[in-house]
């Protein structure tokens, strides 16, 4: 038997103790302060006791302080697994915290007492982030039930506060502590497909804008003496559906390979059907391909602004919702996509995409800090769903690829 069936065959006598570590962190709810929740800290102290017991080294806690938590602090956790040599080291990092668990009648159960049902976990937190977490813990227990060196060094890291902006969480690592070198490889198995081929390298930039349209308000039989700031709105919305063509390029490596520019909320106008709105308020969700810039998309929204408050004697104010600039892409080349692409080929016999996505990563935060990192793991993507689970096949196969790049040469 050579030392990789060693590995898979120890991963798999775990296959029971890694589904009560899923049951047992499922139970300590990390939700966030900022949704209502008392923070990591519990969790943490759960995992800290793993790496102890399992030889990691330099096992350090990074506390973001933070006075809504009841700790006081919200807890990073990095710790090293040695290998035979230290030129670099293969980071996993996940995330310790969860959602809340949203309208509770939509589940089958409590979704803090995770339950075991034809081959898949459910509960708050048992795919996202933790099927990929436990997978990472046992994959170097069972270099260490083995005795095998993995060939490089390992880190871990767990951070808090991933679905709440990451200030008090990988923000907070990368400002307080530097572990990450250029050579490294980092993954962060937060993001993937059905079919585990999802190899997530780029996305795209994130706009969002809140258009406020101002007319005058006026009794619904007589709109001449009125603006209809709604009509007016409506027109400004056919006319932003130009972007599509005006951002028109595609990009195969993205999924849509398009830029997107939608309208989404809508905010109430008037109460009543027999009055003219005198302000209407939408909102427009775009992603934009990384080859144009965000100014330029704002710059041909300006334009249409002009004509519509011409046209119709309004006036229109825009204001950013939010505003992420797209990372600058991980290669298709770089080491850790081509790491990711061997194991996934030799655990699933499947040949793993390079690809950019419409939402924002943390990676983008690696990216942004020019280390090259790879959002993979083999999901359904129910996170934050009620009812979400784990399958556990998924989690049992996430080691084995995480087991398989620790063995790569
Ligand atoms: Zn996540």
């Amino acid at each position: 038997m050579d030392k990789f069936e060693k590995i898979v065959n120890r991963i798999d006598s775990f296959r029971d103790e890694m589904i009560d570590m899923q049951i047992r962190l499922c139970s300590l709810p990390a939700i966030s302060p900022a949704s209502g929740g008392e923070g990591e800290a519990k969790k943490a102290e759960v995992l800290l006791n793993f790496l102890k017991e399992n030889q990691f080294e330099n096992i350090q806690v990074l506390k973001a302080p933070d006075l809504e938590a009841p700790a006081g602090y919200r807890p990073n956790i990095l710790a090293l697994y040695k290998g035979k040599n230290s030129t670099k080291t293969i980071w996993i990092m996940t995330h310790m915290d969860v959602v809340p668990p949203g309208e509770l009648a939509l589940w089958d159960g409590d979704p803090f007492k995770a339950w075991v049902e034809e081959g898949k976990i459910y509960g708050r937190g048992v795919e996202d982030n933790q099927q990929a977490m436990v997978a990472s813990l046992y994959a170097l227990k069972a270099f260490q039930a083995e005795g095998i060196e993995p060939n490089y060094d390992v880190g871990i890291v767990l951070v808090a506060d991933e679905e709440t902006g990451n200030g008090k969480g990988i923000d907070f690592v990368l400002q307080k502590s530097a572990p990450f070198r250029k050579q490294d490889l980092i993954i962060v198995p937060d993001a993937g497909n059905e079919d585990g081929t999802m190899i997530e390298i780029a996305e795209k930039s994130i706009l969002w804008l809140k258009f406020k349209t101002i007319g005058k308000q006026a009794h619904g039989s007589t709109p001449e003496k009125g603006i209809n700031s709604f009509k007016a709105a409506s027109f400004l919305i056919t006319e932003l559906t130009k972007l599509y063509h005006i951002f028109g390029d595609k990009d195969s490596l993205f999924d849509p390979p398009v830029s997107t520019f939608e309208p989404t909320k809508k905010e109430p106008n008037v109460p009543n059907v027999n009055t003219i709105p005198g302000e209407d308020i939408f909102y427009m969700d775009s992603r934009v391909l990384p080859r144009y810039t965000i100014e330029e998309v704002k710059e041909k929204i300006g334009e249409m602004i002009d004509k519509i408050e011409k046209e119709f004697k309004v006036k229109i104010t825009l204001e950013e919702d939010q505003k992420a600039p797209a990372a600058p892409p991980t290669s298709p080349e770089a080491p850790v996509v081509q790491a990711l692409k061997r194991a996934v080929k030799e655990i699933y016999g499947k040949e793993g995409k390079p690809t950019g996505i419409g939402g924002g990563t943390v990676a983008a935060l690696f990216r942004k800090a020019n280390f090259e990192a790879a959002c993979w793991s083999k999901v359904d993507d129910t996170a934050h769903q009620a009812n979400e689970y784990c399958i556990i096949e998924n989690m049992m196969g996430d080691a084995k690829v995480f087991a398989h790049i620790f063995l790569q040469e």
